[in-house]
């Protein structure tokens, strides 16, 4: 089988239907999802400070190892559900789910 040359082309989802949902206690920072995102949602930058308060204790840690950096998805609305995202992720910390209509017009999360 061929590879897939435009993932999105196949991807039947309105954008914005559906949105990843990053667990930061998992995430490292590795960025591969921006790599994968044929959407430009993904962006990797310093933890919020709320966040990093909501993380675990062990979450904490991971993130302190890895200079406190996380997923955030400043385009989200941009998702096109294609799933890419979730099989790049080397630590499985993304998820797609339906959007809220009230989570479709927001930006981040
Ligand atoms: S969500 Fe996954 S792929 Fe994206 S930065 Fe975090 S660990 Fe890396
Ligand atoms: S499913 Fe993931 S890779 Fe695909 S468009 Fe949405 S955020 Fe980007």
């Amino acid at each position: 089988m061929l590879p897939k040359q435009n993932p999105i082309a196949e991807c039947d989802a309105e954008a914005g239907t559906y949105r990843p949902r990053v667990n930061r206690n998992r995430c490292e920072a590795k960025a591969a999802c921006i790599a994968a995102c044929p959407c430009q949602v993904f962006e990797v930058r310093r933890i919020a400070d709320q966040d990093f308060r909501a993380l675990s204790i062990l979450g904490r840690l991971k993130s302190r190892v890895h200079g406190r950096r996380t997923a955030y998805t400043p385009h989200v609305q941009a998702c096109k559900a294609c799933g890419l995202c979730v099989t790049a992720c080397p630590e499985h910390a993304i998820t797609l789910e339906l959007a809220s209509p009230s989570a479709r017009s927001g930006t981040d999360e």
